[in-house]
């Protein structure tokens, strides 16, 4: 629109603007050759642990994208996800990190508990996305549905249509969990929790990090984490990087953490060789 306005207008695009559309051009065509390649290769799927507060033991994992560019590269998904989203290429994109996601689940599902995988909002949107899932876990009989968590921003849910609640419904009638995702961010009541159908609770990094040496801030994680579980949910509290603030989570009854003080997100191999037990599972049959 601001092209078609004439004089002084022209002016709202500073040169860091041109840059930015020009670079969101280029990260779409750069998504597009990513899809069409080997998609193993160009859109690798990253594994970070989530621990047990109590035992620092892995009890699952988050699913986390990246992109290898023909330079070999690796991007962050700040890189390319917004435009995935922009453009629908999330679709596929999303397709393919489930996939992903859940044939690894089923090749350590004797060391790992659960995989979480991060959903956004278009994908929910596509009238095709339970039926996608359905049959992803029709093809893993005997896998039980309840270790696949969907994460799901609390900014997406808090403005979703009847149609995305009426799908996370059908989400959950699979069996599949939901997780709330960045909790914290999104200026949401405490009272809208009970409202939302997760059944696990992620807290942001921006509301755990430093809350050892803030009194207030370990007063709002006590009371989420009574709520949340006085509603039946569990809680991870996300971005845990300092020893202080993990003793800090356990003596506030946080059951799970996630964090860089426990591992970053790392390539499949590399978490199996980090964090599972690699002796268990080549006996595995
Ligand atoms: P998120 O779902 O909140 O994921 C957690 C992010 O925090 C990850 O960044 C992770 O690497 C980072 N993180 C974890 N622990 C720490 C810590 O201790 N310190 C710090 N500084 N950071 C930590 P990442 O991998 O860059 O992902 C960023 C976001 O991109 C994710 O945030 C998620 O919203 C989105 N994303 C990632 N993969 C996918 C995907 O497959 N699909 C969709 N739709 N979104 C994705
Ligand atoms: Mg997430
Ligand atoms: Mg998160
Ligand atoms: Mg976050």
């Amino acid at each position: 629109a601001a092209k078609r306005a004439g004089g002084n207008r022209m002016q709202v695009f500073s040169d860091e603007m041109r840059v930015s559309v020009h670079e969101r051009i280029a990260a779409e065509q750069r998504l597009r050759e990513a899809l069409a390649g080997d998609r193993e290769q160009t859109l690798p799927v990253w594994f970070q642990p989530i621990v047990s507060g109590e035992t620092g033991q892995v009890v699952g994992a988050e699913t986390l994208v990246r992109m290898r560019t023909p330079e070999g590269k690796i991007l962050g998904p700040g890189a390319f996800v917004p435009a995935a989203e922009e453009t629908g290429l999330i679709v596929p994109l999303g397709e393919h990190v489930l996939t992903m996601a859940l044939r690894h689940l089923v090749a350590w599902r004797d060391e790992l508990g659960y995989v979480s995988v991060n959903v956004s909002p278009r994908q929910l949107a596509e009238p095709d996305f339970v039926p996608l899932l359905a049959g992803l876990l029709a093809r893993m009989p005997g896998l039980n549905p309840a270790r696949l968590v969907l994460e799901i921003t609390e900014t997406a849910l808090l403005g979703s249509s009847a149609d995305v609640q009426q799908r996370l419904e059908m989400i959950k009638s699979l069996g599949v969990r939901i997780a709330l995702d960045d909790f914290g961010t999104g200026y949401s009541s405490l009272t809208w929790l009970q409202s939302v159908p997760a059944d696990v609770v992620k807290l942001d990094r921006s509301f755990v990090a430093g809350l050892s040496a803030d009194p207030r801030k370990s007063s709002i994680i006590s009371a989420v984490l009574w709520l949340a579980q006085s509603l039946g949910m569990s809680v991870v509290a996300e971005g845990v990087e300092e020893e202080a603030d993990w003793h800090a989570l356990v003596a506030a009854g946080c059951p799970a953490i996630q964090g860089y003080l426990f591992g970053k997100p790392v390539p499949p191999a590399e978490f199996a060789a980090a964090h599972l037990h690699r002796s268990r599972m080549a006996t595995t049959p």
